[in-house]
């Protein structure tokens, strides 16, 4: 092996620290641990038919041949995805700076005050430019938020009706999901043009367009007053940057506004990913889905931000979820926000009436050109009438290098937006065969719509105009964070492994940037390519037939799964089988997934020893056997264990009748060892946003791509733009879901190759072994499989030591930070434990300095056990400790300063502060502040 080799970067340990590992464990070789590891009979013998690694350099020309296949044209295509200037500064802070992008979600609030101020900021800007009260930290894309606006609405509703109205000038997308969406919940979509059928009788929600596909801009006033006489709910799905003109959703009475935020700032990238949004009035905020950032306070009493009501994660609510959502748009969020930020109200405002001029210029041209152009007020769209012609017209555009929109045979739609020029509408008026027009324009907006009413008025929104400002907001935000680019985030089932440059690159590369979803096919043959090799490849890696990378999250892998699972039974006549069986210990989104896929959860206990009870299983089995559709698992189990009993628990379900999923999201102990696909497994969803080297970006974007055997393979996702097909539901509103960081996973899988994939999940393997060898005798390691071995990850229990001394897995985790660390993950799958996954890219010297902190907290433990220091009053319980806490005059507590600030090990100059104390999520949640407080409530 040359020293070229990319795997050579991507794991951290070498070969000497191999062998110290190795020590340590007790084994040889790593082939001998994973021989013990891995029950044989899942254990695959082969080699993964991938082709040789490439070199960082090789993979990067091979990348930028395929983005050459990729044309960019000037896209006039709009239906919610628009040309957009990033600003550079933003791209290269935010998008480019892993800083940003290599951070995790923002769980541990003290170390994530810098993301959690961003994503305030979007949620301010949400509410703000819709008009109603709380907004959350995003949702996956437009479809998927409208669907999440549906079944808030029939939660809310006091209407009894099945009914969901959606208009026909919806996006076609939009639709596509909101039907995948309604099926399986019982739910009757009617899409009526609302401009001229009326409502029908009864309904528990409408779900409008503003402005709609056309381009047209109506006065919805009196269809909101309408359905709320009747008492239905109304969403509308608006245009943020029209909004900045236009009379907002929350004015006219609507209760919840959904979209997307892709055109501020965020580049198209052939579908996704971009931030979604979801607002609701005063009075829906505690049924909102998704992430809320909301304002809360320190234990000084300092105003701190943290995620609010915790407790509706799906991890708590299980089947009582209402909704899957988990992994969202964090990255592509804070993007957003900083447009916003950076252009203010007035930039923004300006923004929108260039772009309004534009179209009213280009209908002008069109009309005097003897074009009929529809007769309605709009925005930035404009709908032209060519009988006949209409192919025609798209072809010579195109050829002229813009794309426009082919509605039928007769109908051409043309959208403008921010990086529209005069000369491309020119190019379209020769399209169309016309001069175009000189001299002045009338506006096109409808004056009684106009928007008269104030939006972000926070400073924060008006005080980041120059370029200096913004790069200190964005670095001072950074600053207060800690990602993978200050140290290990040891967070199990979340794989926070290495994101190479390299991977990351050709993100921000415009022929992969600035693709628009609908682009014509000759225009994209590099992303096919690109997305044809990737899906072979993980196909190839996890022994399924088939791979759709369509779901952007693995939660929406899992709805895909299963729905597909669903359409199976049905094809063959079992209606009736509708039982998913869920052990007790499965991650939240599972039991959430399957109850919107129509199915009933009916939970598999777990033996003494954290595996699936084989012996609930086959009383399940019986009680439901001629109902049984699927029993979902995840395999190594959520405890981080090979479990043996796999291969007789898929053979149970077969018998019965059922499908087995098998959640991939641990699919790092795996790669090269074993394969869902072949050891009885049906379905997947693998999470390319762990495995496969997508960064988590704060919380999204990720990729969640379902994978199948062939029997499932005609149930995939379908393209949402095409026509519906029955049994393929679209999960996301792109067809390739979020294409745009395909090529990240693309790359690694490319740079590893087969034997680098193979010696990265036996690392993997290794390091959590490794570090259950150090830690076990400090921190007992809840569950071990074959040979007292865990998998990829392990469980510290700390439940002995708080039952003795009262300190918390909270405490240890928080101080944790002191130390330098994020904490692992806290009481998932079991309260009051931690669980590590060091992953394959940290080095030895990393796992040592972090086994070293819990060595040395254990003592601190004992210490507060022993009474050398008060329970309420001592490192762990004050912990984290802030430089303004240390620093200041006073110091009432029994330890010395030093303790608090510097314990053993850690380096003085290098130290992370975190910028507030412990945050007391409590407070916030009784006292819910969701969008940017005013700069006085930060005077403590
Ligand atoms: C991360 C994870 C999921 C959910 O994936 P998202 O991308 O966050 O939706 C599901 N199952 C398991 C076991 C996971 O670790």
């Amino acid at each position: 092996m040359t020293a070229e080799q990319f795997a050579d970067r991507h794991i951290g340990p070498g070969p000497d620290d191999e062998r110290r590992m190795l020590d340590a464990v007790g084994y040889a070789s790593i082939d001998e641990l994973m021989d013990a590891a891995i029950p044989e009979v899942i254990r695959w013998h082969g080699r993964l038919d991938l082709p040789p690694p490439a070199s960082e350099h090789e993979a990067l020309a091979e990348l930028r041949a395929l983005a050459a296949r990729n044309t960019v044209a000037v896209s006039m295509i709009g239906l919610g995805y628009h040309g957009t200037h990033t600003p550079a500064v933003i791209r290269r802070n935010v998008l480019e700076n892993p800083a940003w992008y290599t951070a995790y979600t923002p769980y541990q609030p003290e170390i994530s005050q810098g993301r959690l101020e961003a994503l305030l900021n979007f949620q301010t800007m949400v509410s703000d430019l819709t008009g109603l009260a709380t907004a959350n930290a995003s949702m996956l894309d437009e479809g998927t938020a409208a669907a999440e606006a549906m079944t808030l609405a029939r939660r809310a509703s006091k209407s009894g009706s099945r009914v969901y109205v959606v208009d026909a000038d919806a996006l076609p997308q939009t639709i596509a999901v909101i039907a995948g969406r309604a099926e399986p919940l019982g739910i009757e979509v009617r899409v009526l043009d609302l401009a001229v059928e009326p409502l029908p009788a009864e309904f528990f929600g409408v779900h409008l367009q503003y402005p709609g596909a056309s381009g047209a801009v109506r006065d919805h006033a009196p269809l909101v007053e309408a359905a709320h006489a009747v008492g239905a709910l109304v969403t509308v799905a608006a245009d943020l940057l029209a909004l900045t003109l236009l009379r907002p959703p929350g004015e006219i009475g609507a209760d919840i506004a959904a979209g997307t935020t892709q055109r501020f700032g965020v580049p198209m990238g052939f579908g996704g990913p971009h931030a979604g949004y979801l607002a609701v009035r005063a009075g829906l905020e505690r049924m909102l889905p998704g992430r809320l950032v909301g304002v809360s306070r320190d234990a000084a009493g300092a105003a701190a931000y943290r995620l609010a009501l915790q407790t509706r994660e799906q991890h708590i609510r299980r089947e009582k979820a209402t909704s899957n959502i988990c992994t969202a748009q964090v990255l592509l969020a804070v993007m957003a926000g900083m447009y916003a930020v950076y252009h203010g109200p007035d930039g923004l405002r300006e923004i929108a009436a260039r772009t309004h001029r534009m179209a009213a210029r280009l209908a002008a041209g069109l009309r005097a050109g003897g074009v009929e152009v529809a007769d309605v007020a709009f925005f930035d769209t404009v709908t032209a009438r060519v009988p006949g012609r209409a192919g025609q017209v798209v072809a010579e555009a195109q050829r002229r290098g813009v794309n426009l929109r082919l509605v039928d045979a007769d109908r051409v739609g043309v959208s403008c937006d921010e990086t529209t020029t005069a000369e491309q509408v020119a190019v379209v008026w020769a399209a169309f065969g016309v001069d175009g027009v000189a001299g002045e324009v009338p506006e096109m907006l409808p004056a009684a719509l106009a928007r008269t009413s104030d939006f972000l008025t926070h400073p924060v929104f008006r005080t980041h105009r120059s370029e200096t400002a913004m790069l200190r907001y964005l670095r001072r935000l950074a600053d207060f964070d800690y990602a993978l680019d200050r140290g290990m985030i040891p967070l199990g089932s979340c794989t926070m492994k290495l994101n190479a440059t390299a991977e990351m690159e050709p993100v921000s590369w415009a022929e992969f940037a600035n693709i628009h979803p609908l682009a014509p096919a000759e225009q994209t043959a590099g992303y096919r390519e690109l997305i044809g090799q990737l899906e072979g490849w993980l196909a190839e890696v996890t022994g399924y037939d088939a791979v759709s990378v369509q779901p952007n999250a693995g939660s929406q892998g899992e709805l895909a799964g299963l729905l597909a699972i669903r359409a199976w039974h049905r094809s063959r006549g079992d209606q009736h089988r509708d039982v998913c069986l869920i052990p007790s210990s499965a991650h939240g989104t599972n039991a959430a997934s399957a109850v919107m896929a129509g199915m009933r959860v009916v939970v598999v206990g777990c033996d003494a020893d954290g595996n699936v009870d084989l012996v609930d299983l086959d009383a399940k089995i019986d009680a439901h056997r001629d109902t049984l559709a699927a029993i979902m698992v995840t395999y190594p189990s959520t405890h981080g264990v090979y479990e043996t009993g796999i291969a007789s628990l898929c053979a149970k379900v077969h018998d019965a009748g059922g499908q087995v999923y098998v959640d991939g999201a641990n699919l790092n102990a795996l790669v090269g060892f074993a394969r869902p696909g072949r050891f009885g497994a049906d379905v997947s969803h693998l999470n390319l946003h762990k495995t496969f080297c997508i960064p988590h970006g704060g919380g999204g974007p990720g990729v969640g791509p379902v994978a199948v055997r062939a029997h499932l393979a005609p149930f995939l996702p379908a393209d949402p733009a095409g026509a519906p097909v029955p049994g393929r539901p679209a999960i996301a509103a792109a067809r390739y879901g979020s294409a745009g960081i395909l090529p990240i996973p693309w790359a690694y899988l490319r740079m590893m190759g087969a034997d680098g994939l193979a010696r990265a999940t036996g690392v993997a393997v290794l390091a959590a072994n490794y570090v259950a060898a150090r830690l076990r005798e400090h921190f007992p390691v809840l569950y071990a499989g074959n040979k007292g071995l865990v998998a990829h990850e392990c469980i510290l229990d700390l439940r002995p030591v708080t039952k003795a001394t009262g300190v918390s897995v909270d405490d240890v985790a928080k101080r944790l930070i002191d130390y330098g660390f994020h904490a692992p993950t806290m009481s998932f799958p079991v309260a009051g434990t931690l669980m590590v996954e060091p992953t394959e890219s940290e080095d030895l010297a990393e796992l040592d300095r972090f086994c070293d902190a819990m060595i040395a907290i254990r003592a601190e433990i004992d210490k507060v056990g022993s009474g050398a220091w008060p329970t309420g009053d001592n490192p762990l319980a004050n912990a984290p400790h802030t430089a303004e806490m240390v620093g200041g005059d006073d110091w009432p507590h029994p330890y010395p300063r030093s303790v608090g600030a510097w314990p053993a090990g850690v380096e003085r100059a290098g130290k992370y502060w975190p910028p507030v104390r412990r945050v007391d999520g409590g407070y916030g949640d009784r006292n819910l502040v969701c969008s940017c407080p005013s700069p006085q409530a930060y005077e403590s």
